[in-house]
């Protein structure tokens, strides 16, 4: 069974991790940056995806 790769989005700003996400197809080897609401900011920041 071939593991399906999983993304962390972590808050630029705060660092903290707001998203998890599966890597599609769409994605392909490009870094994932996306502006989304973080909770912890309370505003829309830069996320961005952090490999462990
Ligand atoms: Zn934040």
């Amino acid at each position: 069974m071939a593991k399906k790769p999983f993304i962390k989005i972590q808050c630029q700003v705060c660092k903290k991790t707001n998203y998890f996400t599966r890597k599609t197809k769409a994605v392909g080897d490009n870094k994932l940056e996306l502006k989304k609401f973080c909770k912890w900011c309370r505003k829309h920041t830069a996320h961005k995806e952090s490999k462990k």
